[in-house]
């Protein structure tokens, strides 16, 4: 190293930069502090900005910024910089003159002796003549000058900035290394120039699929590289593998007439898990490619193992998804749907299952979503619907006219442009009535394009069909839309169906999801309903119909089909014979044994239980008006449990026997007017029957409450 007096020409060591190539290159050279002041420019400096270099000396190089670009951008830059010793970059500048200008900035620290940073180089190439030309004449230093295509240099630079806005953004990105199989064999085979040809080609085909923000550049030979930007999910980079190879399949025509087969490799690596630097991701997705080649090429393989185990797994499904299609492995079983006033089945809902040869019968969960990535689902969901409309008329054929089905929609068939016509087509073909065909579409994909999924919707209903708003409650439909969505039915979903008699925040949603539909003149559906008590608390709040397993799991076809032709039915509660009835709560069957007798002659109808979870069972089941709980009890304590039951049935009276011990915890209870009154053991008969007596006629609004009044007997 030399004598640092002279900025420049330590610098020029450094670099090993020759004066007088500084001089007559046609890059601009800035050299600069720490600062950063402008220390020295060499001439193409002032041939590219305008400005000349006594304008510039001691000055920050930012007057040359052309605000293009934000804080963030300059702030990684310089951390780079700092952190790296090297930044590399496409930029915009602003030339004396006020032009914007592109240029490839490469940044560098040069460094003492002792490693620590003494000034930065700056090397600018003027973009704006290349991109001017770059049609017309691409031999020049940042693009490929057979294809166009960005070369390595410009590649690097452009990764490294898609490396850093994904850092910001914390999206994902990747890289792909497209290597041409047998590239080489059409070379000797045909000539160079119709190698050349061919990759002229394979560049156009490629271009066709990328997205704006994708690179696509040229390293060498027959590969290619393909920077992915803003992925969501890394598998979106081993579908653009595929449908690149796809892409490559068919045919190519040399110069002189014959047809070239390519076949393509792949190898991908992806941001942030296999690096986060430009050179880390290539030499990955270079080591990928090789590995696709040694597995016989025409592959992809991802750098990180895992991922390829998991690439492998949908691989294997994807195919064997097409041979279930193609050797109608699919079959769809029928739930039926009941309405809760007659309790009689009034359809179905069709549900899906893969009979796989080996596997036994095979859930939708674990097979649908693989269907909607790979896009298979659209082949699967139209078979769906000309299965149903298959079975309706075979149904009606043996008398069965009036089997309504529901079919589950995909949001990837949804979405689809043919859906329309597919639905046309089945429904003449087997001759069914469009009003007996439902759709069932989820919140979600609705509410993805809510506007785009209205004018769907009004499409299907102009068709005849009747759409039901399936798993209502998951997701976030805005009000706003649902009034617009032209809809039938809503389903409640089963995650609130589940707790509906035990937890007041599912059983809220639940009724407010029924009177919303009855506000909205649709009719609603509870699904996954499993118990008697469920069933009941719906009937009780108004709920139209229901599904799930307490009626029936869902059935093959022809067991259904019996189902209906027996006249099957979910059993109906009775009438209650008394109108005043009462629920007893306590853990000792001894005491409900002697309320009960006490109480024998009053003319109620009486409910014992002996847990808070069996009365909340009962309440569901069956019209209570007045309960009486006892305090102390091992799950729930009788406070907690009629504050639930205030919660659930607001207008019940609530009354609780207590020892002394417990009396503050339900003072409490009381003033938070979960209980009418309390009543402090051991009771007195006569008072007790007549509180109770009290209890119904404040039930009845015939007296006004004495509430709050510690009755200790
Ligand atoms: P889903 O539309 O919410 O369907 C209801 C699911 O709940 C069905 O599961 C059904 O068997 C189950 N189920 C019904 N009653 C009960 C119950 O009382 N308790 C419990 N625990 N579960 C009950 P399945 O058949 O496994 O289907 C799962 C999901 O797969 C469906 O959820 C639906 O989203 C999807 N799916 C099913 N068939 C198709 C189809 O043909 N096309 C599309 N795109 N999706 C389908
Ligand atoms: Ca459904
Ligand atoms: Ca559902």
């Amino acid at each position: 190293m030399g004598d640092f007096g002279s900025a420049l020409w330590s610098v020029e060591e450094a670099l090993r930069i020759d004066a007088a190539i500084l001089a007559t290159t046609r890059d601009a050279v800035i050299i600069t502090d720490l600062v950063p002041k402008i220390l020295a420019v060499n001439p193409a400096f002032t041939e590219i900005t305008g400005y000349a270099e006594a304008e510039v000396i001691g000055k920050s190089p930012s007057i040359l910024s052309s605000g293009r670009h934000d804080r963030a951008f300059y702030q990684a830059m310089w951390l780079s910089l700092r952190e790296t010793g090297y930044w590399q970059g496409e930029i915009w500048n602003r030339r004396k003159d006020g032009e914007m200008y592109p240029e490839l900035l490469t940044l560098s620290a040069v460094c003492n002796e002792q490693g620590d940073p003494v000034h930065y180089v700056g090397v600018v190439t003027d973009l704006s003549q290349l991109r001017l030309h770059e049609e017309r004449s691409p031999r020049l230093a940042h693009y490929d000058p057979l294809t166009a295509l960005p070369n390595r240099l410009l590649l690097e630079a452009r990764l490294q900035h898609t490396l850093e806005r994904a850092s910001r953004e914390e999206n994902r990105a990747a890289v792909l290394v497209i290597d041409l199989d047998q590239f080489k064999t059409i070379n000797d085979s045909h000539g160079h120039a119709a190698g050349d040809a061919l990759l002229v080609a394979v560049t156009r085909r490629l271009r066709t699929r990328l997205r704006e923000e994708d690179t696509l550049s040229r390293l060498a030979g027959d590969q290619f590289v393909l920077v992915l930007e803003a992925l969501h999910d890394y598998q979106e980079a081993e579908i653009m593998a595929r449908s690149i190879q796809a892409l490559l399949e068919s045919p190519f025509v040399l110069p002189d007439g014959c047809k070239a087969f390519v076949r393509a490799s792949v190898g991908i690596s992806v941001y942030p898990q296999d690096g986060n630097t430009a050179q880390a991701l290539l030499v990955g997705a270079d080591a990928a490619v090789h590995r696709a080649k040694e597995l016989g090429g025409r592959q992809f393989c991802y750098y990180t193992s895992e991922l390829n185990v998991q690439a492998r797994a949908t691989l294997v499904m994807e195919e064997a998804l097409r041979r279930a299609l193609d050797q109608e492995e699919f079959v769809l079983y029928y739930q039926p749907k009941i309405d809760l006033r007659s309790g009689r089945i009034v359809g179905a809902e069709a549900l899906l299952r893969w009979q796989r040869p080996g596997c036994g019968l095979v859930s939708p969960l674990e097979f649908i979503p693989a269907a909607e990535k790979n896009g298979l689902i659209e082949g699967i969901g139209a078979w769906v619907i000309r299965d149903a409309c298959r079975q309706m008329r075979a149904w009606q054929d043996t008398g069965l006219t009036e089997i309504k089905v529901a079919v589950n929609v995909s949001a990837r068939q949804f979405r689809y442009g043919g859906l329309e016509e597919e639905i046309i087509q089945a429904l003449t073909q087997y001759g069914v009535k469009p009003s007996h065909l439902m759709l069932e579409l989820t919140e979600s994909m609705l509410m993805d394009a809510p506007e785009k999924a209205v004018a769907r919707m009004t499409a299907l209903k102009r068709l005849g069909l009747r759409l039901s708003l399936d798993d209502f409650g998951t997701g976030y439909s805005s009000l706003a839309y649902l009034g617009r969505f032209p809809i039938d039915q809503m389903k409640i979903d089963r995650s609130f169906v589940k707790d509906i008699v035990t937890d007041p925040g599912a059983a809220t949603i639940a009724t407010s999801v029924i009177s919303l539909a009855h506000r909205m003149r649709v009719g609603v559906v509870a699904e996954g309903v499993e118990t008697e008590a469920q069933a009941g608390y719906l009937r009780q709040n108004g709920c139209d119909e229901i599904q799930g397993y307490l009626f029936s799991k869902p059935l093959p076809a022809e067991e259904f089909a019996e189902l209906v032709r027996q006249g099957e039915s979910l059993p109906m509660p009775e009438a209650p014979l008394q109108s005043r009835t009462l629920l007893i709560v306590d853990d000792e069957p001894h005491i409900l044994a002697a309320l009960q007798r006490m109480l024998a002659d009053e003319g109620y109808g009486i409910f014992t239980a002996t847990s808070a979870h069996e009365g909340l069972e009962l309440l569901a089941k069956n019209p209570v008006q007045v309960i009486l709980s006892d305090q102390r009890m091992p799950a729930m304590s009788g406070a907690e449990f009629l504050g639930c039951v205030k919660a659930l049935y607001p207008d019940t009276v609530r009354m609780v026997l207590s020892g002394y011990a417990e009396l503050e915890t339900v003072v409490q209870a009381v003033n938070e007017g979960a209980i009418y009154k309390f009543f402090v053991k051991p009771w007195d008969e006569e008072q007790l029957r007549a509180q109770i007596r009290d209890a119904f006629l404040y039930y009845e609004g015939v007296i006004q409450p004495r509430r709050g009044v510690a009755s200790g007997l």
